[in-house]
């Protein structure tokens, strides 16, 4: 599943693959905007808020994509084959290159001016211009009952988080995730912890939390079920947590995060 990191560098590829070009085709392969077609319109940009991507297009329309559970985007050269199948949902190109969205949980072609209905919940984007620890904090109080390992992934409270980086911000704070949340009194220390987190990994692929990037090395719970503690031995434990099907997993280990 991706999360607000790896969404944050596929807009920066869509912006280096399509800003201020003109799109020599659009294929959008969803029943709902099936005949829709930007050919000629110039890309301004592509935005990302939490896990949304928003590429703006010259004429006031918007392309709102997600990457959902295992959605990307590719850049390939012009003429390049495109996979079969019904992979792919949505081409846009250029002259200089294609853009192919695979697997995308969302195709959606919006006015610019009505992009607020689609992001406008979103918490503060732990990766975005206005990132605001204050408001997220502000926002997780506001249900002090929850857990909170649930609050966390609710992008209302804040956007960016997904399950590695729930699971590797609690270990590190040593916090057990069905803790409720008016029970944490440094929400702050942890939201900011979370934020430092995708920010240290934007500028590669993978999840890296422990400084060590080698790939048995990157985390300290995440993908570790059943092994050892890197800090007490505990064995570490693998659960599931909250109701949205897709975001249940939830590591931790008992030893560093106590009840
Ligand atoms: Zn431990």
């Amino acid at each position: 599943m991706p999360e607000g990191d790896a969404v944050h560098r596929t807009a920066a590829r869509l912006r280096s693959a399509l800003d201020g070009r003109v799109l020599t085709r659009s294929d959008f392969r969803v029943p709902r905007h099936a005949t829709a077609d930007l050919t000629g319109r110039e890309v301004l940009t592509t935005l990302s808020r939490g896990k949304h991507l928003l590429t703006r297009v010259e004429g006031g329309l918007t392309v709102h994509t997600h990457l959902r559970m295992d959605g990307s985007w590719r850049i390939v050269a012009p003429g390049a084959r495109v996979p079969p199948g019904d992979q792919v949902r949505l081409i846009l190109a250029n002259r200089d290159c294609t853009a192919l969205g695979r697997k995308l949980g969302m195709v959606d072609l919006v006015r610019t001016e009505d992009e607020a209905r689609l992001v406008g919940h979103l918490g503060p984007d732990l990766l975005g211009p206005d990132w605001d620890p204050d408001e997220a904090v502000r926002r997780l109080r506001e249900a002090p009952d929850r857990t909170i390992g649930e609050a966390l992934l609710d992008q209302r409270n804040l956007a960016g988080i997904g399950t590695i980086y729930r699971a590797e911000t609690l270990f590190l704070r040593g916090i057990w995730p069905w803790r409720k949340v008016g029970e944490i009194e440094d929400l702050s220390g942890l939201v900011s912890l979370a934020q430092r987190l995708l920010a240290a990994n934007l500028e590669h692929a993978g999840t890296v939390t422990t400084g060590d990037r080698r790939p048995s090395n990157a985390t300290w719970v995440y993908g570790r079920a059943g092994r050892p503690c890197r800090r007490c031995g505990t064995r570490i434990s693998r659960g599931e947590m909250g109701s949205q099907p897709q975001e249940r997993l939830i590591l931790w280990c008992a030893g560093c995060q106590p009840r």
